[in-house]
């Protein structure tokens, strides 16, 4: 519940973020939908 549509379609929010032992992973912001760090997550990156 609580899910934005943007959700549902699958554009996450993806925020990159890191945990105690330095292994990085995302996060949507809006969700909270964890997922691993990979090519198609991003784009405030370089194209
Ligand atoms: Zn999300």
């Amino acid at each position: 519940m609580g899910k934005s549509l943007l959700c549902r379609l699958g554009w996450h929010q993806w925020q990159r973020l890191s945990t105690e032992d330095g292994q990085r992973y995302v996060a949507c912001r809006r969700c909270g939908k964890e997922g691993e760090v990979g090519p198609m997550i991003g784009g405030d990156g370089p194209a």
